[in-house]
């Protein structure tokens, strides 16, 4: 990063190489396509997408080095060399002793709580992301949130509003039986909760809880090295480290993690568990067999494993993530400026409209965030995706409505892939739907599914 105190651009630590043409449509298109998708951006064709901001999750641009890599991957089906660098890389930065590789997260999580979880066990979390969630509560186990009341306040500025409440935390050790809690999970950073950092000091006394009652700790990593640089320019002591050494401490207070490979390790599938007891290592892998593939490869191919060794290195690179950071901030900053309401402060992968205060006039049973979603696309081209009221809002005893506390709409952004242009662009969309807000229609669902229905739900305009 250029440190001369003249210079206050931050650049793109990466120049192009390879580019890939996105589609410019007319409003009138755009209008036909949205209606044809039943007013459900997650039914449009990507190519009719201009700036794709549904998930960071995957769309990570890889870099040459990692393109190399997939060339140069060792595809044998046992000891792959590929799976020995990914396994030394993992080891270098989290320091546990048993690597196991799988296809995404999600795999992870199931092979994990397959085992540990089960009838009458609780697990809690700072916040479980919601595969985390659904995979805790398929094994039959309770998935209990202890985030704190900070975390859950859209308005309040604050550093770390991604951590544990600590007290809560020992209160639901105590509840439940330290014999029915078989392991602590903290989420860095904090997904569902706007993508906030968990501080080191967090982490510190989560494992001192941990060690009072012999648990162990699990950290769910995916956006690993986002938290290491949060904690790296916000915490007291640590201006100094380097993100690598941040991660290793951070890694160091606990005793395993499961890592979507889709996010902080700048690839477009993968994932892994790791661990450090041996037990447990060695029942994840039977599971592992029968369910993703040998221990060597997982869900993967050998490529993968390569372009996730080389990612793993490249994301706690500072240059990237100070451009990572501040590019999310920039994107937050110029709307806040603009007069629009979002989630404060911005956090690591992404930005939350809040639909709430952006447009008061829509009920949460009429999705605010959900047509604030359509008029982006319809406005330009942008696809974002609502977490409100469509995707968690439920039916009472009695049919009636009950809204989530949140009406959010996620503009994530995918790792090197927009330039500052494209956020400029963004920006400007955003704040001429902002503009035009008391003209945004509330929804009425005319198809959902049981379950998950924001995938497939489909909406008219209600008048
Ligand atoms: C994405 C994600 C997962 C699940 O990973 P997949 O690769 O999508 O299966 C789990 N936890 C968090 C915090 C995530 O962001």
């Amino acid at each position: 990063m250029i440190k001369d105190s003249y210079i206050k651009t931050v650049i793109e630590p990466h120049k192009i190489k390879s580019v890939e043409p996105i589609k410019f449509t007319s409003s009138e298109e755009r209008a036909e396509i949205l209606e044809k998708a039943g007013l459900n951006t997650f039914l449009i064709p990507a190519d009719d997408v201009l700036i794709d901001l549904l998930t960071d999750s995957g769309t990570s641009a890889m870099s040459s080095r990692q393109w190399a890599g997939i060339l140069d991957g060792d595809e044998s089906y046992a000891g792959s060399r590929s799976f020995f660098r990914m396994e030394a890389m993992i080891k270098k930065i989290m320091g546990f002793e048993y690597i196991i590789p799988t296809h995404q997260g999600r795999a992870a999580e199931k092979i994990l709580f397959s085992i540990v979880g089960g009838e009458g066990k609780v697990i809690p979390n700072n916040t479980h992301f919601d595969t985390t969630r659904a995979n805790v509560e398929f094994s039959g186990a309770e998935a209990i949130d202890c985030l704190t009341a900070e975390g859950k306040n859209p308005e309040i500025i604050a550093d770390f509003k991604g951590n544990m409440d600590v007290a809560r935390l020992e209160q639901v050790i105590q509840e439940h039986g330290v014999e029915n809690i078989p392991l602590v999970m903290v989420t860095v950073t904090n997904n569902s909760g706007g993508g906030q950092p968990v501080s080191m000091a967090n982490i510190k006394q989560v494992r001192a809880i941990c060690d009072k009652y012999k648990l162990p700790l699990f950290l769910d990593a995916c956006r690993f090295a986002e938290n290491a640089y949060f904690i790296k320019l916000r915490e007291d002591g640590y201006a100094d480290k380097t993100p690598m050494e941040i991660a290793q401490e951070m890694f160091s207070y606990a005793d395993g993690a499961t890592m979507s490979a889709k996010k902080d390790a700048l690839v477009n599938i993968g994932g892994f568990l790791a661990m450090n007891n041996d037990e447990l290592a060695t029942e994840c892998r039977n599971l592992l067999i029968i369910t993703e593939g040998f221990p060597t490869y997982g869900g993967l191919a050998g490529r993968d494993l390569e372009a996730i060794a080389q990612g793993l290195e490249e994301v706690l690179d500072e240059d990237y993530l100070h451009y990572r950071i501040r590019s999310t901030t920039y994107l937050g900053n110029k709307l806040t400026e603009l007069g629009i309401p979002i989630l404060q402060p911005p956090g690591g992968h992404a930005i939350y409209l809040d639909a709430k205060r952006f447009a008061p006039h829509i009920v949460p049973e009429k999705y605010a965030a959900q047509s604030i979603v359509c008029a982006l696309y319809l406005d330009g081209g942008i696809r974002a995706v609502e977490i409100g009221s469509v995707m968690f809002g439920k039916k009472g005893k009695d049919g009636e409505f009950i809204a989530p506390p949140m009406e959010l709409v996620r503009l994530a952004i995918p790792r090197r892939v927009y330039t500052q242009s494209h956020i400029d662009y963004v920006i400007e969309v955003v704040n001429h739907v902002f503009q035009r807000r008391d003209t945004l229609k509330g929804l009425n669902i005319v198809y959902e599914s049981p379950m998950l229905r924001h995938f497939t739900a489909r909406f008219e305009y209600a008048d």
